[in-house]
């Protein structure tokens, strides 16, 4: 693009234009109008909205910017005016973690909340503010995982806002949420309320992001203390605790901010005892102020009937440690003895009677249940019978414009036929016209090799600083490449490099192509080339066999880099994040999945890869069984356990398929390396790479992800809007 010149009275004019007040606040980004038209969907008496209830959301500000670049784009640098010049500077300057996610999860909250704003889809999302965040990972080579807590500073990270009291500008808008202990004693907690602004590439639509900060002084201590970091599993109680924080505090907040959505989309069950206050308000209504004593078995079913129909839920793991299950008596410790009753009724479970299951309670309360690809609809069907008839598919997507890398951005911007990308995805398909074309060939395979430098150096200094960090801490790199000296500790660019990222669960089973060490060093010194394995992912800190399988990627390095006499090299690199992940999935050579099927309800990062023309090597499981295309767009390996298997949802060591799946493995691995490294074999490399923009990009873009929700809301668009989503959903339909 063009860099244009403004004059200082432009700059000064723009900047104005991106400030807007309201009763709430200052708000940067947005002109008034956006803000007031945005508010009063949001507030408007029909309910025309929907509210996004999600525990945790990912939107770094270093991997998606749009107000930044807008910014960058005018040349602006500061301004005269002081206000104009604080927004600038945070902006251009201020902190650009919000480690408010753990994984999977929140990455696909905040990619859906960014394709709402960009579809204008009027949503609000409610989520926690975590002062602590999430758990930071330092990794030692002989400990593994070391679990780290890092403050993060909301004050001053840009697209943050403090809500100020309306009725008393001068300081936070406080909410009042009743909590219940042991006999029924009402417990004040009190939260603040922080927006964070998920603004458009347009600059005309956004969508709030409200985070609870239960971190203030009014609140009482415990329950300060359970909202201080994402997934605090200290004890089951704290584990409860902060689920039933998130769900307590929607119907105060919606309240406090007038926000009237009739319909309220549940990402996961976490936030589900919302459903208890939503029961209790209908029966307080129909029975009044002791509703309590009066209401039968049937009064709550009949409230939950009609509960259910403004409920949304999408399920988004098979995997065990993904439904919550608590004991009873810890719920009476956190819980009204009324909403024990509607637990009993609503949340039993027959295998667990001890425990109320949430996940049954949002299976039951809700008017449609979306599982996340189409091969998780039938793994659900077969999880919940009962609820089969409502489960549907919506497979999941990522946010384009987030993760395709700068690089690959450029080769898409230089090529009339995929103009408009950004907007609007349906234009990859035409990627197809340029299979052919000469030109895209050779500028893809460049932007390829800058993204791949881009890792490799970074790789690379991190390799140093781990070396130095030697003799300053007492941590052992993580890399045995870190103790090599500096010539052969490195990676060299254009080696071919797999990459895997993602959270360490044993179901994911990050080291099964290190099963048989001696086949895999056996292929790659066939062919005598290097080949790079570089990992990256957290472990949650509770997960033992997690983070053991952490420990045991480190613990391949030495012999595979020395039965493959130095060629093979095995990286891991510590604190993934989004930009880590933005980073891998666009400079790899082919990205790596290797769960046990059929256990991965979707998976992300490999969409992610697809978005910048990276092919995928994967188990035919999650969006792979609908992304992989008879080999178009990368290739599938390992068995094809069927849904009704006996064995096939256990996680049980036994029946993880190890040794199948990496046989099957190796055998590709030899395919893909020959297709890489021969020269008359290479070009159906690329065009599989270009098969990737053309065929996936489309499909699993966000903003088909959203269109399809969309039909799911209950929501009357402005045509304008609708004739955008229906082109979006006639991409690609996840129901079949
Ligand atoms: C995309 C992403 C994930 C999810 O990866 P999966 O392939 O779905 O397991 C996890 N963490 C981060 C930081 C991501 O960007």
């Amino acid at each position: 693009m063009k860099k244009k010149s403004y004059s200082l009275v432009d700059k000064d004019k723009a900047l104005r234009n991106m400030l807007a007040s309201n009763s709430l606040g200052d708000f940067f980004g947005v002109t008034k109008e956006t803000l007031d038209l945005v508010w009063s969907y949001l507030t408007s008496p029909s309910g025309n909205s929907v509210t996004y209830v999600s525990m945790e959301i990912g939107a770094d500000l270093d991997v998606y910017n749009p107000v930044k670049r807008h910014l960058l784009s005018l040349g602006v640098t500061g301004s005269t005016n002081p206000k104009l010049a604080y927004h600038a500077k945070r902006f251009l300057f201020g902190p650009e973690k919000i480690p408010n996610y753990s994984g999977g999860l929140g990455v696909l909250a905040g990619d859906s909340l960014k394709s709402f704003a960009d579809c204008k889809i009027p949503v609000a999302a409610i989520s926690l503010l975590y002062r602590k965040g999430y758990f930071s990972q330092l990794v030692d080579s002989k400990i593994g995982q070391i679990n780290w807590s890092s403050e993060w500073r909301p004050e001053e990270t840009a697209t943050l806002y403090l809500l100020k009291d309306p009725q008393e500008p001068d300081i936070p808008l406080e909410i009042e949420i009743p909590f219940f202990e042991l006999s029924d004693k009402v417990v004040m907690a009190y939260a603040r309320i922080w927006i964070n602004m998920e603004i458009n590439d347009n600059m005309d639509f956004f969508v709030p992001e409200i985070l609870l900060d239960y971190g203030t002084p009014s609140s009482p201590e415990w329950i300060r203390n359970a909202a201080q970091q994402l997934y605090d599993s200290s004890s089951e109680k704290a584990k409860a605790l902060q689920r039933r924080l998130l769900g307590a505090g929607v119907l105060p907040a919606m309240n406090a901010l007038g926000i009237t959505s009739r319909t309220i989309h549940l990402n996961e069950q976490h936030g589900v005892s919302l459903v208890l206050h939503m029961i209790a308000e209908r029966l307080k209504e129909q029975l009044g102020d002791d509703y309590q004593m009066l209401a039968s078995e049937a009064d709550i079913s009949a409230a939950a009937a009609i509960v259910a129909k403004h409920l949304v839920y999408t399920i988004h793991t098979p995997v065990k440690a993904g439904h919550d299950l608590f004991n009873r008596n810890i719920y009476k410790e956190i819980g009204h003895s009324f909403c024990q009753r509607i637990l009993l009724q609503l949340a039993d479970d027959q295998d667990n009677p001890a425990s109320f299951n949430f996940t049954n309670l949002a299976m039951r309360v809700n008017r449609a249940t979306n599982s996340v690809s189409r091969l998780h609809k039938e793994v659900t069907k077969r999880q919940f019978p009962q609820y089969a008839q409502k489960i549907t598919a919506i497979t999941n997507g990522v946010h384009h414009p987030t993760w395709i890398s700068d690089a690959k951005a450029e080769v898409y911007d230089s090529f009339p036929e995929l103009e408009n990308w950004r907007q609007d995805p349906s234009v990859f398909a035409n990627a197809e016209l340029l299979l052919h074309n000469k030109k895209f060939r050779t500028y893809l395979e460049e932007a390829w090799a800058t993204d791949n430098h881009i890792l490799i150096r970074y790789i690379n200094q991190m390799l140093i600083n781990h070396r130095s960090q030697k003799l300053t801490t007492w941590i052992d790199p993580p890399n045995f490449l870190s103790h090599l000296d500096d010539e052969q500790g490195m990676l060299y660019p254009g080696a071919f490099t797999i990459g895997f990222a993602r959270r360490f669960s044993t179901y994911k089973r990050a080291d099964l192509i290190f099963e048989d060490i001696d086949a895999l060093t056996g292929i790659i010194n066939e062919f005598q080339q290097p080949v790079n394995f570089v990992y990256a992912g957290k472990a949650h800190p509770s997960d033992e066999p997690g983070k053991a399988l952490i420990k045991l990627i480190l613990d391949c390095q030495v012999e595979l880099y020395e039965k493959s006499h130095g060629l093979a090299k095995l990286i891991f690199i510590p604190g993934y994040d989004m930009s880590i992940a933005k980073m891998m999935v666009a400079g790899v050579h082919a990205w790596l999945n290797s769960p046990k099927r059929p256990l991965e309800a979707s998976g992300t990062s490999g969409m992610k890869a697809a978005m910048n023309a990276i092919p995928n090597i994967s188990i035919i499981d999650g969006w792979w069984a609908e992304g992989y295309n008879d080999g178009l767009t990368g290739w599938k390996f390992g068995y094809e356990l069927p849904v009704d298997d006996i064995n096939a949802l256990s996680e049980h060591p036994n029946t993880l398929l190890y040794a199948e799946d990496s046989i099957s493995f190796y055998k590709v691995f030899k395919e893909i390396l020959a297709t890489f490294i021969n020269p008359d074999l290479r070009s159906n490399y690329i065009d599989k790479c270009i098969r990737n923009i053309s065929i996936n990009c489309p499909r699993f873009s966000t903003h088909r992800m959203v269109a399809e929700y969309a039909l799911r809301y209950d929501l009357e668009l402005p045509p304008s809007v609708e004739r955008k989503l229906e082109k979006f959903r006639s991409l690609y339909q996840s129901e079949i």
